[in-house]
Order: C-alpha cells, then sequence, then structure tokens
C-alpha cells in the first residue's frame, strides 16, 4: 500500500453537524426474496435464496452496514432500501444510516461527484481547508457510527461523501468496502483531481465496487474491486404493475393530464395492505394547463442535476416544435428543498423555470416542469411508477450517467426510452433492440429527432419497449444484484 501523507483532523471551524448519539437509521421492513419468484420464476428463486442463506450462516451475526448521505432522493437511496429489506427477509442483520454533514461539506462532495464524472465543476477549492473538513466530518460520522456496528461487520460505504469514515472504521476492526456509483469511462484532469483529493481517504478500505469496469482508477489496479452493476425491484411502488387507467388517473390527480368525464381514482396499495390515494400535490408546478387526455407524452425523471441536462431536453423540444407532433413534455423531479445532499437542485430548476417563461407562447402550452414531494416516499415512488408507464417516451438525456435507474424503471414498464450513451446507460440498452442511443448528448437536434420519430412510429416504439422489458427482466431485477453481493460479501467476510 502506498505511504499516505497524513490526515490533519481538527475541530476548528467544524461545526457540531452529528448531533445524536448514532448517525439516523432507515426504518425497513423485511421481505422475503422468495416474493419475487413470480416474477423471476423457481430457478431464479431458489438460487437466490441458497445464496442468501449461506451468506447468513458465513456472516454469523456479524452485519452487513449501508451508509449514505440521504434516505430519500437519488439512485442510491433508490436502490438502498430494497436490497436491505430482501436482506433482512433472509435473516441478514442488515442496517443502512445516514451520515450527517454541513451544506459547505455537500457543496464540496456535490464537487466531487462532477469531477468524478469528468464534467466542469465550479464550487469549493480541493485544498487543505477542504481536505481537513472532509476528514473532521469523516471522523465524527465515524465515531457516531461506531455506537451502533461491531469490529468484524461489514459496512458498504457510498459515493464520495462517505469515504473519509473508511480509515476511522477500518482501525476499529470494521470490514471496510467503498462503493463508487459514478465515474466516466474518459479519464480526464478532473477525474484525476477528485480522486487525488479522495485516495488518501480510501486507501484504508478492504474493497471497492464499480458500476463499470472502465470506471476503475489506475490507482486500484491491485486492491479488491467487484463490478456490480444496479437493479430495480419488480415489486417496489416504483415499479409494481399499475392498470393504464390508474396510471393516467394518478398522472391526472398531480395536473400533467387534463381530466376527462370517466377518470377513475387515484388510488394505490400501500406497502402495508392499506389503500392509498395521491394526495399532494407537486411542491412546484410550471404547466399552462395540463395537456389533453389523449396527447402524447413524453417524460423525464431526474434529479435537478446539471448532469441529467433536463434544461437541454426542454429545449431541444423548443426548437424541434413541429417535429414533436402536438406532443407534451413533462420534466419531473424532486422536490429541490428535499435532497440534502443535492445542493444545487434549486439552482437547476430555476434555470429550467426561467427558461420556461421564455419560451414562445405556443411551445409553453406544450411544456410542464414539476416538482414531486418526497414527504412521502410511497406516495412518491407511486406517482413516478404511473408518469412512466402513461409516457409516450421516456427520455434520460444526460451528459454524464453512473448507470441510470431511470432508464431501468422506464424499460421494465415497456416504455420506449430515447437516452444518451453515456456510462451505464450503454449497459442497459442496446441501440434499436431496447430503446434508442444517442451518441452525442450534445446533439438536440437528433435528440428530438429521434423522440419525435418514436411518438410517431407506435410499432416501432412497441418493438423498443418490448425489448426494454425482456432486458431488464434478463439482467437488471433485485435477484442478480442480490447474488452478486451475496458472493462478494462471502468473499469479504472472509478476509
Ligand atoms: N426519482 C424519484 N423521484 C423524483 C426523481 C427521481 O423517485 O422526483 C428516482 C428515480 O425514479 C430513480 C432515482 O431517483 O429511481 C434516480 O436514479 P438514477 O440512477 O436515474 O440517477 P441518480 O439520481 O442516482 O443520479
Amino acid at each position: 500500500m502506498t505511504q499516505l501523507d497524513p490526515i490533519p483532523v481538527t475541530d476548528e471551524a467544524t461545526p457540531p453537524v452529528v448531533t445524536r448519539p448514532t448517525l439516523p437509521e432507515a426504518d425497513i421492513d423485511p421481505a422475503e426474496p422468495s416474493l419475487l419468484s413470480d416474477t423471476i420464476g423457481a430457478e431464479r428463486t431458489a438460487g437466490l435464496t441458497a445464496a442468501v442463506q449461506d451468506l447468513q450462516e458465513r456472516l454469523d451475526g456479524r452485519r452487513i452496514v449501508d451508509i449514505n448521505s440521504t434516505l430519500t432522493g437519488g439512485g442510491v437511496a433508490e436502490m438502498l432500501y430494497r436490497l436491505l429489506r430482501y436482506s433482512r427477509g433472509a435473516g441478514i442483520d442488515a442496517r443502512w444510516f445516514t451520515i450527517e454533514a454541513d451544506p459547505a461539506f455537500f457543496a464540496l462532495t456535490k464537487r466531487l461527484h462532477h469531477l468524478l464524472h469528468g464534467a466542469d465543476a465550479p464550487g469549493p477549492a480541493l485544498d487543505r481547508e477542504a481536505t481537513t473538513h472532509y476528514a473532521a466530518i469523516g471522523e465524527r460520522n465515524a465515531q457516531a457510527l461506531l455506537r451502533s456496528v461491531r469490529s468484524g461487520d461489514l459496512v458498504t460505504l457510498h459515493d464520495p461523501q462517505t469515504a473519509g469514515l473508511a480509515g476511522p472504521l477500518r482501525h476499529a476492526g470494521v470490514r471496510v468496502v467503498w462503493r463508487c456509483h459514478i465515474g466516466t469511462d474518459n479519464h480526464n484532469h478532473r477525474t484525476d483531481q477528485a480522486w487525488a483529493f479522495l485516495r488518501p481517504f480510501l486507501e484504508p478500505a478492504d474493497a471497492f465496487v464499480f458500476s463499470r469496469a472502465q470506471y476503475v482508477p489506475e490507482w486500484l489496479a491491485d486492491r479488491q474491486v467487484a463490478v456490480i452493476q444496479p437493479s430495480i425491484d419488480p415489486l417496489s411502488a416504483k415499479n409494481r404493475p399499475i392498470d393504464s387507467d390508474t396510471a393516467a388517473a394518478i398522472v391526472g390527480r398531480i395536473g400533467l393530464r387534463a381530466p376527462t368525464g370517466g377518470d377513475g381514482p387515484a388510488v394505490y396499495r400501500r406497502a402495508d395492505g392499506s389503500i392509498g390515494v395521491v394526495r399532494q400535490d407537486p411542491t412546484c408546478l410550471y404547466s399552462e394547463a395540463p395537456p389533453p387526455a389523449d396527447a402524447p407524452l413524453v417524460v423525464q425523471v431526474s434529479r435537478w442535476d446539471p448532469l441529467k441536462d433536463m434544461a437541454g431536453v426542454l429545449s431541444s423540444f423548443a426548437d424541434a416544435d413541429s417535429f414533436l407532433d402536438g406532443a407534451h413534455l413533462a420534466l419531473v423531479g424532486p422536490d429541490v428543498s428535499d435532497v440534502v445532499d443535492d445542493p444545487e437542485g434549486l439552482r437547476v430548476f430555476e434555470s429550467c423555470a426561467e427558461l420556461w417563461h421564455r419560451l414562445p407562447t405556443r411551445t409553453r402550452a406544450r411544456v410542464h416542469l414539476a416538482c414531486l414531494p418526497l414527504t412521502d416516499p410511497e406516495e412518491n415512488a407511486v406517482i413516478v411508477n404511473a408518469l412512466q408507464r402513461h409516457a409516450t417516451v421516456v427520455t434520460q438525456k444526460s451528459i454524464a450517467e453512473g448507470f441510470g435507474l431511470t432508464v431501468t424503471e422506464a424499460m421494465w414498464k415497456g416504455r420506449p426510452v430515447v437516452a444518451s450513451a453515456v456510462g451505464g446507460i450503454r449497459d442497459q440498452i442496446e441501440h434499436g433492440v431496447h430503446g434508442i442511443l444517442l451518441d452525442d448528448p450534445h446533439d438536440r437536434a437528433d435528440f428530438a429527432a429521434q423522440t419525435g420519430g418514436l411518438v410517431k412510429d407506435q410499432s416501432r416504439a412497441d418493438f423498443l419497449g418490448a425489448g426494454a422489458r425482456q432486458r431488464v427482466l434478463e439482467y437488471f431485477l433485485d435477484d442478480r444484484q442480490l447474488l452478486q453481493q451475496a458472493a462478494f460479501y462471502r468473499y469479504i467476510a472472509a478476509l
């Protein structure tokens, strides 16, 4: 291992961000992995059950613990809850905690996030002061966490926000994995900058997980690294079946489809078995009037992050108004005040709102921006589910993407997807078979032409949607990820 520079840890200038005896912990209801059998079949279910049981025996009471920076909003939070449910259902003592930090810390880690994607990232300097602050936050969170984890437990730290915990946890005898959900195939001076900052914090970790082999930096060449792609849960509120009338009613309830006389209730079954009614309005809605019930709807659901390029989708749509054949566009993201680790959300949303105001009247009537509340995550998930099902075409015009769960989610619903050929999206879609891949994520004309083409060509849209669903069934459901994780944890537990 490389000799490390000592990381200065100081209390000076560090606000008391960790305010509780231990870190905030997610409440997770166990779910039996066998619940998946109707979707994945008996053989896959048996393989999964055996692998998870075997892991449970080998762990012999040790815990599996995940740490990230938010319980809601974004793909990591989305995935953790479900994977931990199934682990718990199989008898594993699996926990999920989130770190506590101040806005300066999250501004710094958001910059690291962009740099790891190889993207330009204005923001705090990655200097000695930033290193000191980052180390202090990591140390404090690790000390708080050590009230809940024991030596020998397996802790997975997710993304740049948590790397500072690796050293202190390792020091206390915890097995530490760092999992990175972001990355780029084209390493450049920006990725180098981010790794130079993070590397001293990460060196102590036992092993690493990335979503694509191409994301692994050279300095990890002789370390333990696994590649595990994200996946979705077909039974979650986000992905379980909703009939088309109910989906339409839910989309209508949030103002993205005009009501008709025959609309049913906007209801769904909650995880506890009760009937939920979609009640909350978007926290922000820019829309002149809801799209007519029969208008084709192009939908992109993303965090308000510059790399998701919501503004680019909006501008492409405006440029190519006539292409899109009467279609409406809905850009939907989380409430900008709710995602604590994403300080850019408000700015990105406001810039989209400004573009919306400047659209010609005729175009503006066909473009809709909505922020969904996260106060009831189950209701939020059901709304996203309904929107993805109701969409004529789902887009993901990202400039960079670690994986792109929204793409998998739409594919599972049999929707035709138009997405940029960036990052993990390339692993999900084979162009022309499971969706449309756009070579240049900045090419707005191509984006509009491909999206408009699918709006008009129902049989091609159906073909791509069917291919997409099959692709997800084969490769991107949670049983595959749980199996890979079980094999990986077995290995780490034996280290
Ligand atoms: N999402 C959501 N509500 C929103 C916006 C996004 O539940 O208002 C979810 C989305 O359905 C997906 C996740 O957040 O499950 C985003 O994951 P993805 O991998 O696409 O991107 P990330 O945010 O992790 O960069």
